[in-house]
């Protein structure tokens, strides 16, 4: 396994592995970055974020992808709030594959799809990550899936196939305001999205070093 993905220049400000099912929030600055490390390969991360200093501000799916006119995240694709804000930018990607247009699954659309309740899911991990910081459920905007492959047909269907990412694959985004980010590592074992197993990826986010 690569291990030199988590190596970055400057100060390291957290620096976790997220188990799998698992998810994080942390505060971050404009300028910081957080760079998320698919360890083994295969391995979804979904990414939302608030206006650290107005959380009632938070990432828009819709803006994004209007304001990008792209589907599929990649470098220098921007994350917008649902006041147009310019949230975040990928600043780094060595996959190239993921998807603005997944939502996030949710018990609800796991009993509704495959008949299980109760099952660990990408909404339930988010409104725990960012519960300490006095949001709820309904709070938290569906995200950006990281490593997810969801090609989109000419004729506009489209079906999750197993993601393109490889072990040490990365992505950095960088702040363009002060945000609270939480992280989903995505506990969905039900379709290819995570290619039907369920790993450990890393968190690090850091201060770079002035150029
Ligand atoms: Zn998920």
């Amino acid at each position: 396994m690569p291990n030199d993905s988590a190596q970055v220049s400057g100060e390291v400000i957290l620096d976790r592995i997220v188990e799998p099912q698992e998810y994080l929030a942390c505060e971050v600055r404009r300028g910081e970055v957080v760079r998320i490390v698919d360890l083994e390969g295969q391995q979804v991360v979904g990414l939302t974020c608030f206006n650290l200093d107005r959380l009632d501000e938070k990432l828009s799916s819709p803006n994004t992808l209007g304001l990008n006119r792209q589907i599929y995240p990649g470098l220098g694709y921007k994350l917008y709030s649902d006041e147009a804000g310019l949230m975040m930018t990928m600043t780094a990607d060595t996959c190239g594959t993921h998807s603005m247009i997944a939502g996030a699954c949710s018990s609800f659309t796991n009993e509704l799809r495959y008949g299980e309740k109760h099952t660990r899911n990408c909404r339930d991990n988010f409104a725990s990550a960012v519960k300490a910081w006095g949001l709820g459920w309904k709070d938290v905007a569906y995200p950006i899936n990281i490593f997810m492959n969801l090609p989109v047909a000419a004729d506009g269907r489209y079906e999750i196939d197993l993601p393109t990412s490889k072990a040490g694959d990365f992505v950095d985004f960088t702040a363009e305001m002060n945000l609270l980010v939480a992280i989903s590592n995505c506990p969905q074992d039900k379709n290819k999205v995570n290619a039907f197993k369920l790993k450990a990826v890393r968190v690090v986010h850091h201060k770079p070093a002035p150029l």
